[in-house]
């Protein structure tokens, strides 16, 4: 299909992209509308299970927008995902437990230490592991960065919300986690994603990250995907191959049948907690977007979420201006520009497709679209705490170090994309 007299093939309604560098589609018939989109074939069970997940969130969805108030709260599912959960991390002890003790008790026996150090072996891979911070990540000290820390400790005071450490990355995102042992809490702010919020959108974007922290859904997050990380390592620990003698090639066999119809037990048991905890999962979100609203204003939640939807655009924007070797300071000065001359007719684009994209129950969030038509839905907010224009270049300006750092490492992944 062509379009080159500048009409739509479908329709034949002349078309209002006439910017070479995005998509040329029609917004009468939508053709056109999703360039990177592949048609799917999905198996039977994908289907069903898609389809039960798109309900899901539909349902949830809904359920938040008609609601008088938004608080964190459990729903009868999630404390039994959660009791469920701890259960799994008790009984991984007490098989370590049971090992430990085998081995002290006959450590005369060595018939005895084979199915002991299997016990211990079995629980150390059920161990709940902790988040390691990504490796990729900067350390942004107090002294390097006090008014970027200023605002972060103003609003986290504002929610009720602790003490956090900042790192900076070159992702498109931000996140908050407690991390290590020690659960220390700490706030990732992606430097490509800061780099086009305004002052307000800021605001919104630390509001929601330190709402995680206030709604406590991380500590409940923990303790469920440990547990369906246990699940799947049982599941792989017995599906996996024992090597065993060729003269007992039937016990082999038999043995393998049975550790294999074992293996389902721990598979379906994490399956149900990760379905459970994926609800939690996404509701806890829609109250990190309420939090972020309450410091930045309903508005700046919507505009950060819609700037969201440009990520993959901006950052192959970026990864371009880093091949055609642009000074580093200038990078974060062509995101944006891109950004700014974004037209209108691409910005309803991206709210199409975001529309049309499938429900997926991805990790955490829910469908940036259903956040932004959420936001609109609800009592609209105003801002708790304004950031003026100047406040926001002044932590820029402190922050120019690690902008420098970032694009650095932009640069190094764009090399390393470009030859692997
Ligand atoms: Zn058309
Ligand atoms: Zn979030």
């Amino acid at each position: 299909m062509q379009a080159g007299d500048g009409r739509c093939p479908e329709c034949g309604v002349g078309l209002r992209t006439t910017d070479p560098r995005f998509v040329k589609w029609c917004d009468r018939c939508d053709w056109g509308l999703d360039p990177s989109k592949q048609p799917t074939k999905d198996t039977r069970v994908a289907r069903y299970r898609r389809r039960a997940e798109e309900r899901l969130v539909r349902s949830l969805f809904e359920e938040v927008r008609d609601r008088q108030e938004l608080k964190p709260g459990r729903d009868l599912a999630s404390v039994g995902a959660t009791v469920v959960a701890a259960a799994i991390h008790l009984l991984t002890l007490a098989v370590f437990v049971t090992g430990v003790w085998m081995l002290v008790a006959w450590w005369r026996n060595p018939f005895a230490w084979f199915p002991a150090l299997a016990l211990i072996g079995v629980a150390i891979a059920m161990r709940p592991r902790f988040g390691k911070l990504d490796g990729d990540v900067r350390r942004l000290e107090r002294d390097d960065a006090p008014r970027l820390y200023a605002l972060v400790d103003r609003i986290s005071a504002e929610l009720g919300g602790p003490r956090l450490e900042v790192v900076v990355s070159a992702d498109f995102n931000a996140t908050a986690g407690r991390y290590g042992i020690r659960q220390r809490p700490i706030l990732e702010i992606g430097l490509p994603l800061w780099n086009v919020l305004g002052p307000q959108e800021r605001a919104e974007l630390l509001g929601h990250e330190i709402g995680h922290f206030v709604n406590h859904d991380q500590r409940h997050r923990l303790i469920v995907f440990t547990a369906v990380q246990g699940m799947g390592q049982l599941h792989y620990l017995l599906n996996g191959r024992v090597h065993w003698d060729e003269d007992l090639a039937f016990f082999s066999a038999v043995a393998r049948t049975v550790l294999r119809g074992l293996s389902a037990i721990p598979y379906a048991l994490g399956t149900a907690l990760m379905l459970v905890t994926l609800r939690a999962g996404q509701y806890a979100e829609y109250l990190a977007d309420q939090l972020g609203s309450r410091i930045g204003s309903s508005q700046a939640t919507v505009r950060g979420l819609e700037i969201a939807l440009l990520g993959t655009a901006s950052l192959r924007t970026m990864d371009t201006a880093v091949r055609r070797q642009v000074h580093p300071d200038e990078l974060w000065r062509i995101q944006r520009e891109h950004l700014a001359s974004v037209p209108p007719i691409e910005w309803e684009r991206l709210k199409r497709v975001a529309a049309k994209r499938d429900l997926r129950v991805d990790e955490s969030h829910p469908p940036t679209h259903l956040r932004i038509e959420l936001a609109k839905a609800r009592p609209q907010l105003a801002a708790a705490v304004v950031v003026g224009r100047t406040e926001s270049e002044l932590i820029d300006k402190e922050l120019a170090p690690a902008y420098a750092q970032i694009a650095k490492d932009l640069r190094e992944q764009s090399l390393r994309d470009l030859y692997y």
